[in-house]
């Protein structure tokens, strides 16, 4: 006579009455759990059929009928609300046991894949005209001392030609080298600090000096087409300027 049994969601059998005393003795087979053999109308908890005396005959165990809630074995915790569900009640999202509340959430993450939202907020269109304009009067104020000083140095010897283009000079060399400087170092120039802005890579990495000093140049550009170059970073969904898209670099709030 061989006796069928239940583990978990899954059937077990048919076992040899020589192994089901084997079960039982190892505590395998509890008094709840729910056996079956030829003769039984339907799956019982074991208590309620041990030592009766069925009829041996032939025939294959029923389809087991579907197992009451408190009989699975193995709670789980959902990996997104941290509540524990029966075995049966969760899904399974990328190796992650997901309850079904959490499952639209947890497919939205598998969507957008592992980067999470929100790690790089980019820095709008006015929070950055505002560290341009700061920027602008610092570089204003620096070329302006340099202009006097080299001014004084010359004293006499210049007219008036010649000191318009060396203040030309003087401005452009100041602009170049405080954006490669800053940018290169620091990720932001003293205007962008002020606004707690950085230029960073894509991946959120600082950039170098040699593309803080190509975005400089990238970024003429942006001011020359009637700074149109600028204001696409108003309408781009990384905000990103002209100059940004050249040098593939974002303006990020810190
Ligand atoms: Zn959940």
């Amino acid at each position: 006579m061989s006796w069928y049994y239940a583990e978990g969601k899954d059937r077990r059998g048919p076992v040899e009455q020589s192994e089901w005393e084997r079960l039982l003795q190892s505590g395998m087979i509890r008094p709840e759990t729910l056996v079956w053999r030829e003769g039984m109308e339907t799956w019982a908890p074991y208590s309620t059929v041990a030592g009766a005396a069925i009829p041996a005959q032939g025939g294959a165990a029923p389809a087991m009928p579907a197992l009451r809630p408190e009989f699975s074995t193995s709670e789980v915790q959902c990996a997104e609300c941290g509540k524990t569900f029966p075995a049966d009640e969760v899904v399974r999202i990328d190796g992650r046991a997901v309850c079904a509340g959490c499952k639209p959430i947890a497919m939205q993450r598998l969507k957008e894949g592992v980067a999470l939202p929100g790690t790089m907020i980019y820095a709008g269109f006015w929070i950055r005209l505002g560290a341009k304009i700061i920027d602008i009067i610092i570089q204003q104020i620096l070329s302006f001392g340099i202009g006097i000083a080299i001014g004084l140095m010359l004293g006499q010897a210049t007219n008036e030609t010649t000191a318009s283009l060396l203040s030309s000079l003087v401005a452009f060399v100041v602009a170049i080298a405080y954006s490669t400087y800053f940018n290169g170092k620091f990720g932001a120039t003293p205007g962008k600090m002020a606004c707690k802005l950085r230029i960073v890579r894509p991946d959120g990495e600082s950039i170098t000096y040699l593309r803080a000093l190509g975005r400089y140049f990238a970024e003429m550009l942006s001011g020359m087409i009637l700074a149109i170059g600028y204001i696409m970073a108003a309408f781009d969904e990384e905000k990103r300027s002209l100059h940004d898209r050249i040098c593939d670099t974002r303006v990020i709030r810190t």
